[in-house]
């Protein structure tokens, strides 16, 4: 059986428990998968561990504020955030956009509405990404050559020079096959004591980097006696 899929996964962290079960059920009327946490710091874990589509996060929490949630949400990734805030003092940090967010409701809230929006951030990203269809393999990945940082599925991916070097190739070439040696060439340069296994070392880490990001996906192909190429749908 295959893992859910992360696309339409919904990360609820909020701490009054009948405010979260509500966005839950209206949410699961709306087809969206949630998962409710209370602490800012379960929070950040999880979305460190897990792929979600966006963030529903209240202002006032018990161990910090969604804000600095945000902050440092944004080190590691950009899926979409709406706050929830109780106070309207708070939306003018919210509008003001310091902190990256991309909508926010004010308590009390229509429960419909808020589903309602997450369809819009939902829809829009999906269009962002082309048209609205699950984005070709290869198009999930957004290569900053200058910064040397690769995004897979909006998740910054911590990756190692080579790693970085490697899954670079792979994405400016698509469904191209590329043979150890070949790879060894055009990603290690310097000839010198690295070997065959060099490469598929560097492909077993790089391939649970991003089965870390997305668990469902694995998008470097091996193909047996020829190499490795990254699958673009
Ligand atoms: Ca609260």
């Amino acid at each position: 059986m295959n893992p859910p899929s992360s696309a339409k996964r919904i990360l609820i962290v909020e701490d009054e428990p009948a405010i979260a079960d509500t966005l839950i059920y209206v949410l699961a009327n709306s087809g969206y998968q949630t998962e409710h946490v209370g602490l800012v710091q379960t929070a950040l874990a999880r979305l460190r561990e897990q792929s979600f589509a966006m963030a529903i996060v209240d202002v006032g929490l018990p161990d910090g504020n969604g804000f600095d949630l945000c902050r440092q949400l944004r080190r590691f990734s950009e899926i979409p955030v709406m706050f929830l805030t109780a106070h309207g003092d708070e939306i003018d940090r919210i509008v003001g956009l310091e902190i990256g967010a991309d909508d926010y409701v004010t308590k009390p809230f229509s429960p419909r509405e808020v589903a309602a929006r997450v369809g819009v951030i939902l829809r829009r990203l999906g269009a962002a990404r082309g048209n609205g269809q699950a984005p070709a393999l290869a198009g999930q990945f957004e290569l900053d050559s200058q910064a040397g940082r690769i995004r897979y599925c909006g998740t910054l991916l911590d990756l190692t020079r080579y790693e970085f070097l490697l899954l670079k190739l792979l994405i400016e070439h698509p469904e191209r096959i590329f043979s150890r040696e070949q790879l060894l060439e055009r990603v290690w340069r310097e000839p010198g004591d690295v070997f065959d296994r060099t490469v598929d070392t560097h492909i077993k880490t790089l391939r649970a980097k991003l089965r870390a990001a997305v668990a469902d996906q694995d998008p470097i192909r091996t193909h047996r006696g020829q190499g490795y190429s990254l699958q673009s749908r």
